[in-house]
């Protein structure tokens, strides 16, 4: 399995604001941009329910075998709203073994009452990011992360919008630290230390680091950035810092199996 192609799949779209990390969320700015006549906090079916079954008009599946699947992007995989929904979908996550599922949550506290009854440990195939957006949240969700049967882990720190001590949690159940800032107009300011802090935490556990984009505004040595949303991910990249994240942007204990002719699962 050594493809490295990206599709999304958003089985559903909408969500309700959960934490101070939701204030600005990029769905509801999507939906305002593009004058959605439907409130971004319904939750509905999109078209694409069933993407992971499609199939071309030559019979080969859509999404191409190997390829990473960034799933519910315009929602949350765990919101309740979508409880209904959810059993058919790990459904197709568990047919699709030769997929690789990610969904990040801000729900990680529901996981337990949404796994299918098979989950066992963990599928193979699904990789869970765990998103906190400050110290608070990290407190309260990083621990019920910890201690939840899932075989492939992220934290994603985002929008960051305070410093945060992760240290608790790092050691090598934890595949990759993703660090972004908030976008939008009303963003509110990443401080690079804090980025950097986090880094040093991951180097020094030995997790993979990624720097994924700056936000709208960076504070710097004191100076301030306005950075525009087509700059905010090579932004990220050119600071340079990242940390033990192959040349494909997949971390390091990851590509380490599949350089070996290992596959993902
Ligand atoms: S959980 Fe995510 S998708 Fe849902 S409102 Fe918050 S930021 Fe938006």
């Amino acid at each position: 399995m050594n493809s490295f192609s990206e599709n999304s799949w958003n089985p559903w779209h909408g969500c309700t604001k959960i934490s101070d990390g939701c204030r600005y969320c990029y769905v509801y700015r999507q939906d305002e941009r593009y004058g959605s006549a439907v409130e971004s906090s319904l939750c509905r079916k999109t078209g694409s329910f069933k993407l992971p079954l499609a199939r071309t008009r030559a019979g080969e599946y859509k999404l191409a075998p190997g390829s990473m699947v960034y799933t519910c992007f315009t929602s949350d995989f765990l919101l309740q709203d979508a409880d209904i929904w959810r059993g058919e979908c790990w459904e197709m996550i568990r047919y699709r073994s030769d997929l690789r599922f990610c969904f990040f949550t801000k729900r990680i506290d529901r996981l337990e009452q949404c796994l299918p009854p098979d989950w066992g440990d963990g599928y193979d195939n699904v990789i869970i990011g765990c998103t906190v957006e400050n110290q608070d949240r990290a407190d309260y969700r990083l621990p019920i992360f910890k201690a939840a049967p899932i075989k492939h882990k992220t934290i994603i720190v985002a929008p960051m919008i305070g410093s945060v001590n992760l240290t608790p949690w790092l050691d090598d159940t934890i595949e990759e630290v993703s660090v972004s800032g908030e976008s939008g107009q009303e963003a509110r300011p990443l401080r690079y230390e804090w980025v950097l802090s986090v880094r040093r935490q991951c180097m020094e556990a030995g997790v993979s680091f990624l720097f994924h984009q700056t936000g709208a505004t960076l504070i710097k040595d004191g100076k301030t950035y306005h950075i525009p949303r087509s700059a905010q991910l090579s932004q990220a990249k050119k600071a340079g810092i990242d940390f033990g994240i192959g040349t494909e942007g997949i971390p390091a204990a990851i590509m380490k199996r599949l350089t070996k002719g290992e596959s993902y699962d």
